[in-house]
């Protein structure tokens, strides 16, 4: 396992859809091994979660985690470790809130996002199994970001409002508290 170099935006991977992963390559050493690097990648940035293309491979398998108190987004509930392969995304229904994310591929920056809050997730997990799950509330926005970013979408791309981008350092001081409230509102509604 080893804790690699994330791309950062104006990198063209970020930008391509990134392709399926066979079984036979989802079983082979390879694709193991980057997913063991993808998990220590973006447990060591403080991610909630990781894209393939996020360390330049083109291939639809994504990671998520949130660990209770997540330095970066302590407002989020905790996710346990989910490794996803050629995952699918369905609406359940048009309920969206303005979520304020941040990406480790574009430094420096937050935005507000418009969000589903209900989404079911269809998707390989790394032994192969599939799984279908539906995730709501800001674990489906953190679902949703992973996800676009193997369509080659990054959260700026979905700003509706640009009057809402920060640095990490204004939206600490001037934004922060208010976007905190309305998050535990979400929690507290969906449950998550
Ligand atoms: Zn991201």
């Amino acid at each position: 396992m080893s804790r690699r170099a994330i791309v950062e935006l104006g990198d063209p991977v970020l930008r391509e859809r990134a392709r399926e992963v066979t079984p036979d390559e989802l079983r082979s050493d390879a694709v193991q091994d980057l997913i063991d690097d993808m998990i220590e990648t973006m447990r060591g940035a403080n991610g909630a979660g990781l894209a393939a293309n996020q360390i330049g491979e083109a291939l639809r398998i994504a990671v998520v985690e949130v660990r209770p108190a997540n330095p970066r987004y302590p407002y989020k509930p905790p996710v346990p470790l989910t490794v996803i392969v050629n995952p699918v995304i369905e609406p359940l229904d048009d309920e969206v809130e303005q979520i304020n994310e941040g990406c480790l591929s574009v430094p420096n920056l937050r935005g507000e996002v418009p969000r589903l809050m209900n989404v079911r997730v269809r998707y390989t997990d790394r032994e192969g199994e599939q799984r279908d799950e539906v995730r709501r509330g800001l674990t489906a926005g953190t679902f949703q970001h992973e996800l676009d970013h193997l369509d080659g979408i990054l959260f700026v791309d979905r700003v509706e409002d640009r009057g809402t981008f920060s640095t990490w350092e204004q939206y600490d001081r001037l934004h922060r508290e208010q976007f905190e409230q309305r998050a535990r509102a979400i929690v507290e509604r969906m449950g998550s």
